[in-house]
C-alpha cells in the first residue's frame, strides 16, 4: 500500500468490531484519501459483514488489510500494524473510548471520545452527514 498523501487522521479505536477485525485488545489505524491510495499487487479480497461497512484482506495470508465506511465516502481505515511509516504516524485521538478494556491503559495525552472518529474526520474533511 502507498499514499502520495499523508492521512487525514491516525486514531485508536476501542469499539467491539474493531476489536473483533483485527483480534487485539485495541486497533490503531490510519484514514486515507482513497485517490492518494495504491495498493500493489491489490487491495486483496472484500467482504461486507455489517451493513455499510466494507472490509479487505489479503486472500494470501489473512491480514485485514482496509476498511471503508459508507458514512465516511473517499475515505480508507488501514491498520496502523500494515504501514510501513507507523513509526512516524503516532494516533492522535482514542475513539469509543467507553468501550475500552478495563485491564488496557496507554498514558499518553491523546484527546479520548466515547463515539467514533467519524465527527472528527467529518469535521476535518468540511463534509457534513
Ligand atoms: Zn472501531
Amino acid at each position: 500500500m502507498h499514499s502520495t498523501k499523508a492521512p487525514r487522521a491516525v486514531a485508536y479505536c476501542h469499539c467491539n468490531d474493531c476489536r473483533r477485525v483485527t483480534g487485539a485488545p485495541v486497533a490503531a489505524f490510519a484514514a486515507f484519501d482513497e485517490t492518494a491510495l495504491s495498493f500493489v499487487p491489490n487491495e486483496g479480497r472484500s467482504v461486507s459483514v455489517n451493513s455499510g461497512v466494507t472490509r479487505s484482506f489479503c486472500e494470501c495470508c489473512g491480514t485485514p488489510l482496509t476498511g471503508r465506511y459508507e458514512y465516511l465516502p473517499g475515505m480508507v481505515y488501514v491498520s496502523l500494524g500494515i504501514v510501513d511509516q507507523a513509526d512516524e504516524l503516532a494516533p492522535q485521538l482514542h475513539a469509543h473510548e467507553s468501550n475500552r478494556l478495563s485491564w488496557l491503559h496507554i498514558d499518553d495525552e491523546c484527546k479520548r471520545i466515547t463515539r467514533s472518529a467519524r465527527d472528527e474526520l467529518n469535521a476535518a474533511t468540511g463534509e457534513v452527514d
